[in-house]
Order: structure tokens, then C-alpha cells, then sequence
């Protein structure tokens, strides 16, 4: 449980957003919480509560509402008390067991008398029964606790998951992205390096959604999505930006990278024929434009997707089915 010790080594109070946090940075689930408690660490500051509580605010707070989220956490807190008062317990009656012990040990040796002996015997006797009871009772809760939390420890990361997934094409969200990009940009900063962004839309989806139907465009929409997943490797991540649009940030990549991934990911669309799951009619092949944006040293998110959504723009209104690059 290396949640609970560090919390407990940073002399830092349990609350369930403290449990959160933490738990996220050591699954290392969010970069962005990860890299600000690292350097925290690394700048030997201190780690004290209220800066738990603005990481909290600032990195995991979308998710903070999240009903199960407090569920989760309060019913670790709920067990951790319940569990540290067990404990609390335990040292006292060690304690007065090991007074009782001693206290046996000076009547021994004060007597000659065999019932009085007897009688120190039987008393040891008791109460060594009854601190071993305890100390099974106590066994047997911190068994029960530690599964308790390993439960509770997967339904978190599950709903973290979740908050991050697409549910119709269920590859990385919106938020995922964001997350992802405000991330890769800090980093390429920090270290003096590029990436690329790819801004994809399908082509006169419009149409094809009214021709065929809500649900065929939700089947095509899944096929992109699964098509620009198997298409890309290593560092690369793809999401589902919103409707029918998906980004693709490559890290260390330049824009003749992103041109190359771009018209390869064009072109594995653009091959698969869709087909109607229920009657099995062919219903023809779907095309996609992309721009591509480099990053440019100091330059903010929103000026990168601007771009990339320009040469978006561009590529549709110059044929669609291409890959265009940004100024
Ligand atoms: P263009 O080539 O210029 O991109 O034309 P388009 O028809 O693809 O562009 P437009 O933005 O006009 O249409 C996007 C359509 O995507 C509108 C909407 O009906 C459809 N769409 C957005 N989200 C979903 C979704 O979740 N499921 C389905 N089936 N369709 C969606
Ligand atoms: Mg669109
Ligand atoms: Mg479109």
C-alpha cells in the first residue's frame, strides 16, 4: 500500500482527493499530476497539504463530481479509520499485556506460595488467550481491508478510464487530447523539442450519414477510429476530437513525418470498403482530408490546432482525400 505510506511519511491527513491524487500519481494515470509532483520532489519542496489540494484542483478536479469517484473515496477513508482505531487498540492492550507480564514476572519471584503461583499462571494464561484473539481479529480485518482496497483501488482506475474514453469509437476523448497535447507541448518546451499534430475529417460525412443512417455512420465511425489506432505505433496516440473529426499527435516527429503517417493512415481508409452489418450491402469506400501542423518553439495549443485546422480547411477546399500541410 505505498499510497498509504507515503501520505503517512509526508505526515500528510487522508482524505479521499489526498488518496486520489496520490494513487494517480504512483499508476501514473495522469501525466500532468505525475510531472508536477515529480518536480515538487526533485525541487525538495515541501509536500504539504494544500498543495495536494491545488494539484487536485487543478489536474483531477473534472473528475472531482464524479459521484463514484467520492464513493470510493469514502469508503477507503470509512476503512482507514476503521482499521487505525483497530491498531490503536491493538497497542494499547500490547501494552497492557506487556504490563500484566511484567507485573507476573516481580510476583514470581516475591512468592513461594504454589496457589499463589497457580494463580499468577492462570492469570498470564487469560490474558495471553485474549491477546491472541485480538490479534487475530485484527489479523483478519486488514486481510479483509487490503482487498477491500484493491477493489476499490480498480474502480477508480476504471472510472478514470472511462472519463478518458470515447464511448461510441471507445479510443482516447476530447479530454484525453487536451490533456494529452497541453502535456506533449510543456515537455517539447522543456526539452527543446518538436511534435506534429494531425487534424483528420472525414469526408462529406453529411451524406453518407443521410444516405444510410445514424447507426452505418456510427459503424464508419468506428472503423476510422480503428484504423487510425492500428495504423499509428510507439508514442503516437489518436483520439476521437469531436463528431466526426479525430487528432493525431506525433511527438519528435516533424510535418514530413506527419505527412507521411497522415497519407498512410488516408490511405488504409480509404481501402476498406464499409458494409452494412445487417443486409450486407456494399456501401462504398469513405475518404478523409488531413492537415498537418508542426509545433513551433513558444507557441500555445490553440495556435497549433488553429493551424492544423487550417490546413484542414485547405485540404477540403482543394479536393478533399489529401493530406495538406500547414504554413
Ligand atoms: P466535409 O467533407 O466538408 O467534412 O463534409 P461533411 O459532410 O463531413 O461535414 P459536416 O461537418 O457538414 O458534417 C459532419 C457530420 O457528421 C454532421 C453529423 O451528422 C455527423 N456526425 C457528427 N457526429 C456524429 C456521430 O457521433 N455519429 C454519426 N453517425 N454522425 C455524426
Ligand atoms: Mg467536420
Ligand atoms: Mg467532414
Amino acid at each position: 500500500m505505498k499510497v498509504l505510506a507515503r501520505l503517512k511519511k509526508l505526515n500528510i491527513s487522508m482524505s479521499p482527493h489526498n488518496f486520489e491524487l496520490w494513487y494517480v500519481y504512483y499508476a501514473r494515470q495522469n501525466d500532468d499530476v505525475v510531472s508536477a509532483i515529480d518536480s515538487s520532489l526533485k525541487e525538495g519542496a515541501d509536500i504539504t497539504y494544500d498543495l495536494c489540494v491545488d494539484l487536485h484542483e487543478k489536474y483531477l478536479s473534472d473528475v472531482k463530481n464524479n459521484d463514484l469517484v467520492r464513493q470510493a473515496g469514502d469508503k477507503i477513508s470509512d476503512k482507514l479509520s476503521l482499521v487505525s482505531g483497530m491498531v490503536k487498540d491493538a497497542k494499547e492492550s500490547t501494552q497492557q499485556y506487556g504490563e500484566s507480564l511484567s507485573g507476573a514476572n516481580s510476583s514470581i519471584a516475591d512468592t513461594n506460595d504454589v496457589n499463589e503461583l497457580k494463580k499468577i499462571l492462570s492469570e498470564v494464561t487469560r490474558d495471553t488467550q485474549r491477546m491472541i484473539e485480538q490479534n487475530k481479529l485484527l489479523e483478519n480485518e486488514l486481510d479483509e481491508s487490503s482487498s477491500e482496497m484493491e477493489i476499490l483501488q480498480r474502480d477508480l482506475e476504471s472510472i478514470r478510464k472511462e472519463a478518458m474514453t470515447d464511448g461510441l469509437t471507445a479510443i482516447s476523448n476530447r479530454k484525453a487530447f487536451d490533456d494529452k497535447i497541453d502535456y506533449i507541448r510543456r515537455r517539447s518546451e522543456e526539452e527543446g523539442q518538436i511534435f506534429t499534430l494531425l487534424m483528420i475529417d472525414i469526408d462529406h460525412f453529411k451524406s453518407f450519414n443521410d444516405t444510410y443512417g445514424h447507426q452505418v455512420g456510427d459503424q464508419v465511425l468506428r472503423l476510422v477510429a480503428k484504423t487510425l489506432t492500428d495504423g499509428i505505433k510507439g508514442k503516437d496516440f489518436a483520439a476521437r476530437y469531436g463528431g466526426e473529426e479525430f487528432a493525431i499527435i506525433l511527438p519528435e516527429s516533424n510535418s514530413v513525418a506527419g505527412e507521411i503517417v497522415g497519407n498512410a493512415l488516408r490511405e488504409a481508409v480509404a481501402k476498406k470498403e464499409v458494409i452494412n452489418r445487417n443486409s450486407g450491402d456494399k456501401l462504398g469506400r469513405i475518404t478523409m482530408s488531413v492537415g498537418v501542423a508542426q509545433y513551433e518553439a513558444a507557441e500555445s495549443v490553440e495556435s497549433i490546432i488553429g493551424r492544423a485546422d487550417k490546413a484542414l480547411y485547405k485540404a477540403k477546399e482543394t479536393g478533399r482525400n489529401k493530406v495538406v500541410i500547414a504554413e
